[in-house]
């Protein structure tokens, strides 16, 4: 099950999504899921959802480790920039190694102001506004899947 919570800034009128879970369709958990789909197939993959740069290492990765790999904890993530503290929500998983000595791997994201991406804890509620400072108010609250 996934959640979007809306959240706005009462002072500047900035608005932050925080997306988080996952979706069903996300419940399969083998490398194709990391390549481009085939022409008419049906089954879901977050292929499209990589940026580009992460692409390239996900399959510079996997022809490193070889296999069998996996796939795991696919998810939306909230992460907040260590920088300017705004607030966005990417794409994670995990790709299990089957080398001991390989760490799995686990996409790193950056901010456009070249601040590091942290993820943002589930249990965390309040947050402040990026622009302004002021303590952002929860919108709305949707499921989605
Ligand atoms: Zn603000
Ligand atoms: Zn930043």
């Amino acid at each position: 099950m996934g959640q979007l919570l809306v959240y706005k800034c009462p002072k500047c009128g900035n608005i932050v999504y925080l997306d988080r879970g996952c979706g069903m369709m996300w419940w399969k958990n083998d490398k194709s899921i990391l390549y481009p789909q085939e022409k008419g197939a049906y089954e879901f993959n977050i292929y499209s959802s990589l940026l580009p740069r992460i692409r390239k290492e996900v399959h510079k990765y996997i022809e490193t480790v070889g296999d069998p790999i996996f796939v795991d904890n696919v998810r939306m993530q909230p992460y907040k920039c260590n920088k300017c503290g705004k607030i966005d929500s990417k794409i994670y998983f995990e790709i299990v190694s089957p080398k001991i000595d390989i760490k799995n791997y686990v996409p790193k994201y950056h901010c456009s102001c070249h601040g590091k991406y942290t993820k943002i804890r589930p249990n965390q509620k309040h947050f402040n506004c990026h622009l302004c400072g002021t303590e952002l108010i929860e919108d709305s609250e949707m499921m989605w899947d």
